[in-house]
């Protein structure tokens, strides 16, 4: 999430009849062009983020609502209770030549706040001005997280988030915006226990958080949890094998749909269909065996190896 460094600049010394209008709507006295400095900034998006979630659209549209006459702070700085800027207007901005990578038009909440021109206030529009405070980050709290890949509540299924199934990547879908608690210019994004904080500092993944200085001492976590996914994902990789070789013998006719079922499935899902498969393979296929005891004969009646012959 980043401020429209355009934005900002565009808006130096020049704000419009209409925004100071919005804006003395919010002001507890009637303020003039000259004693407000304005910038717009992006909040968030529908694109999945490094956490692996994304906001649905109807979400952005309910945070636009939301957001519309909050405050705003510097470096979650709630102790000096300094809240720096307002956000007077909101507008959900489509790019339909932008596709995310859940394959869907962007859409991004654009924000424009004001801030007084003021000795205190100096510094922080000059950074603006500067490009330096581009970052931000939002708090919010939405009613729902559900799975993109099977549409369960997030955490109540196996998938995980980050990894692909057939193709797709799994993400949490951000549902039903129920407050907005702020929105500050940060230093380093911060997370927050309640609800749900995104913050977003730019490309890279977490791969890129912890080569940057802000992540660099979770880069030895991160290393120990790559290497950890990694046996998980060769695990997942057998599983999908042994429930398309368990189909092959048991339910042949299947194989076509299972085999590609079987690439979006989560690792509980394919351990419930290996073991039924398993199941199955026993009934269709009991193992005799030629020394079956003392006294003892099994009758084989030849049939036993028609059905490995596929
Ligand atoms: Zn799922």
């Amino acid at each position: 999430m980043r401020i429209l460094k355009e934005g900002a600049a565009e808006r130096v010394g020049e704000v419009s009849a209409r925004d100071l209008e919005l804006i003395n709507e919010l002001s507890k006295k009637e303020l003039t062009a000259a004693e407000v400095f304005t910038f717009s900034l992006i909040l968030c998006d529908n694109e999945i983020d490094r956490d692996f979630e994304r906001f649905e659209v109807s979400a952005l549209e309910e945070l636009a609502a939301l957001f519309a006459g909050r405050t705003g702070i510097s470096d979650h700085d709630w102790s000096s209770a300094r809240q720096v800027a307002r956000i007077y207007r909101t507008e959900l901005v489509r790019m339909p030549e932008k596709t995310t990578a859940a394959g869907e038009e962007y859409v991004c909440l654009k924000a424009w706040a004001y801030m007084l021109r003021v000795p205190e206030n100096e510094t922080l529009i000059a950074e603006i001005e500067g490009g330096i405070k581009k970052e931000t980050s939002v708090g919010v709290s939405v009613s729902e997280s559900v799975c993109s890949i099977c549409g369960k509540e997030t955490g109540s299924c196996g998938h995980v988030k980050g990894q692909e199934y057939g193709g797709r990547l799994c993400h949490a879908v951000l549902r039903g915006a129920r407050d907005a608690y702020e929105w500050s210019f940060v230093a380093v994004p911060a997370q927050r226990n309640a609800g749900v904080t995104k913050a977003f500092c730019g490309a890279g993944g977490l791969g890129g958080f912890v080569e940057s200085e802000a992540g660099r001492s979770f880069a030895g976590e991160f290393a120990q949890l790559k290497a950890l996914a990694d046996v998980g994902r060769g695990y997942l990789g057998w599983l999908r094998d042994e429930v398309k070789r368990l189909c092959l013998i048991c339910q042949r006719d299947m194989y076509g749909a299972l085999s590609g079922a079987a690439e979006s499935m989560g690792a509980q899902e394919l351990e419930e269909m290996r073991a039924a498969l398993e199941k199955r393979v026993s009934e269709k296929l009991p193992f005799r065996t030629q020394l079956p005891g003392l006294n003892e004969v099994t009758d084989f009646d030849g049939g036993e190896c028609t059905e490995y012959l596929i």
